[in-house]
């Protein structure tokens, strides 16, 4: 589903829409009614931090790190989960907001552990760089911390919730987006955090291992196996990329160091999946750094394959099915069309079958 945030609104949709006009930091700006001051802080390039938001997920106001003051108002409010107003005149930036903003900082950090040097997460954290920004101290409000140890429950991550700032933003994006529930916070003030039912393996409950909620984890709390030790996000490289698995086409980030892909990413921005992927498309890949995999047509040769170019091979299979279609018939050729083409494709490949060889001897995968 497409987010429904002023970034993911085609301008059709903002030209139709109810039009507000507000002033934020002394700027007049005009949005669409319904989108949040911190869409239209955003969108005027006025940098609002948060860490409990995500475009994919319903507005939660529980990190506080998003205050502004409105004109007018008893307090600051979260900015993510207020709605703009025609007239509204909202502070978004002021020493005040900064010194509340470091505060909330300051109280995560004095239970994180500081071991930035070899967590995973290390220069794509969202609490790194926003302590970073804020000058923000460990020390402000050293007190006790958590010790829990490491979840290693499962092939594709892992959970270590002494770096885990309860924003809540796993819970919802396996409950708003992925409808699976798996986790939800237990315990209450000090100790609380996100967990399984009854704290039972990730393996045993209804998790799909999509991995969605590891890609909206702003901290290195939730981190994927695969990337383990493989390179610094400023180390690789980002390329741009379709999933092959499936007819969806979703939208992937390949992210490769020294030539070998070691993760996979989706921008949030870009449809049709807008940074969800399944289990296939976010962790499905090591196959693509295999040495056994084929990079070129294979031909038998006198009882070898022998490397052969597409022309060679394409060539080769025409005459095998004109001859087969000559000694025996169409109806002994049969073909078995793949989940991982597009529709056009499909229909392109039955119509191949159909037309050309004259046989209805056509199938899918997916019926298997
Ligand atoms: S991997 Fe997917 S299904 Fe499993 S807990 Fe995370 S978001 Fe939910
Ligand atoms: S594990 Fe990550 S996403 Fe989940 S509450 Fe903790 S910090 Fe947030
Ligand atoms: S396999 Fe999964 S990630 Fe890949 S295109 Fe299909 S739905 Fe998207």
């Amino acid at each position: 589903m497409r987010p429904h945030t002023l970034p993911y609104m085609t301008e059709e949709e903002i030209a139709e829409a109810e039009q507000v006009t507000l002033t934020i930091d002394g700027r007049e700006t005009t949005v669409p009614a319904g989108v949040t001051v911190l869409d239209a802080a955003r969108a005027i390039g006025i940098p609002i931090p948060t860490l409990c938001t995500d475009p994919r997920l319903e507005a939660y106001g529980g990190c506080r790190v998003c205050l502004v003051e409105i004109e007018g108002g008893r307090c600051p409010v979260p900015s993510c989960a207020t709605k703009v107003a025609d007239g509204m005149v909202v502070t978004a930036t002021s020493d005040h907001l900064t010194h509340l903003r470091k505060t909330v900082l300051e109280l995560l950090l004095s239970d994180h552990p500081a071991d930035c040097m070899t967590c995973e997460q290390a220069g794509s954290c969202e609490l790194q760089d926003l302590a970073y920004e804020l000058g923000a101290d460990r020390e402000t409000f050293a007190g006790q911390m958590h010790d829990y140890p490491l979840t290693d429950d499962n092939p594709f991550f892992v959970r270590d919730y002494n770096k885990c700032i309860n924003c809540g933003r796993c819970i919802r994006i396996c409950d708003e987006v992925q409808n699976r529930w798996v986790y939800d916070f237990i315990d209450r003030g000090f100790d609380s955090v996100p967990s399984t039912g009854l704290g039972m393996p990730i393996t045993d409950t209804i998790c799909e291992l999509c991995g969605q909620c590891v890609s909206t984890c702003p901290t290195g709390a939730l981190s994927s196996k695969l990337k383990e030790r493989q390179g610094r996000s400023w180390q690789t490289k980002a390329t741009n990329s379709v999933c092959p698995y499936c007819g969806v086409g979703c939208n992937l980030t390949l992210h490769a160091r020294e030539g070998k892909v070691v993760d996979v990413t989706s921008p949030p921005e870009r449809g049709p999946n807008y940074g969800n992927l399944c289990v296939k498309g976010r962790f499905g890949w090591a196959f693509v750094n295999s040495d056994e995999r084929l990079t070129t047509p294979l031909i038998k040769k006198d009882g070898e394959f022998v490397e052969a170019s597409w022309d060679e091979a394409l060539e080769l299979v025409a005459k095998e099915l004109l001859d087969i279609k000559e000694a025996y018939g169409p109806d002994a050729i049969g073909g078995l069309a793949s989940a991982k083409c597009t529709n056009e494709e499909n229909y392109a490949f039955q119509k191949l079958f159909r037309q050309v060889i004259g046989t209805n001897n056509v199938d899918h995968c997916a019926r298997l």
